[in-house]
């Protein structure tokens, strides 16, 4: 978990290889069925291109495909998602019936103002439709309402790990391989 910019999706990738587990990042699953204009892509497009969050219905359906699936059955990272309580929620449920749990629940942090920055480096050469500069904002305050409530959670159930994301990619891997050990 973390704010859009944290740096989810380039740790993750980081991770994945680490630890030899596939990586559900939810942002691009979706933004490949947008590419692929399929009807799941078709109904998320526009919520996407808005800054706001896809159907909860929508994202527990494409989460349990995959959760089922052979290739998850070592292990996954998941990459934005549960995003709200309601996922929280969702994803609770899904993981009982099928017998998994979670290990560890990663929360990134930095100051808005940094991750802003970040961002509209990253709207230069990114292509993705929600980089444009005034659906940046718009998605930080979504992640803050949305979002930081869930951190609770996880911090309750004793499996929340807080790593400052602030610095280089490697000193970031680095400080998450030390609380996930
Ligand atoms: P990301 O690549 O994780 O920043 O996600 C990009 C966009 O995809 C988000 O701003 C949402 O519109 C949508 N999205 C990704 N994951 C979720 C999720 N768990 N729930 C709802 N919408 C999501």
């Amino acid at each position: 978990m973390g704010p859009p910019g944290v740096g989810k999706g380039t740790q993750a990738t980081i991770l994945k290889s680490h630890l030899k587990v596939p990586h559900l990042s939810t942002g691009e699953i979706l933004r490949k069925e947008i590419a692929l204009n399929s009807d799941i892509g078709k109904v998320s497009k526009e919520y996407i291109d808005n800054g706001l969050f896809v159907p909860d219905n929508i994202l527990i359906e494409i989460i349990e495909n995959y959760l089922k699936s052979s290739v998850c059955q070592d292990g996954y990272i998941l990459d934005g998602y549960p995003r709200n309580v309601q996922q929280v929620k969702d994803l609770h449920l899904l993981l009982s019936r099928l017998n998994q749990s979670i290990d560890v629940a990663i929360s990134l942090t930095a100051e808005k103002k940094e991750l802003i920055k970040r961002l509209i480096k990253r709207s230069k050469d990114s292509g993705r439709s929600d980089d444009a500069i005034e659906i940046i904002s718009k998605r930080q305050d979504v992640y803050w309402k949305q979002t930081a409530p869930i951190i609770k959670y996880y911090r309750e159930n004793k499996i929340l790990k807080e790593v400052n994301g602030l610095g280089t990619i490697e000193d970031i891997t680095k400080r998450i391989i030390k609380v996930i050990k």
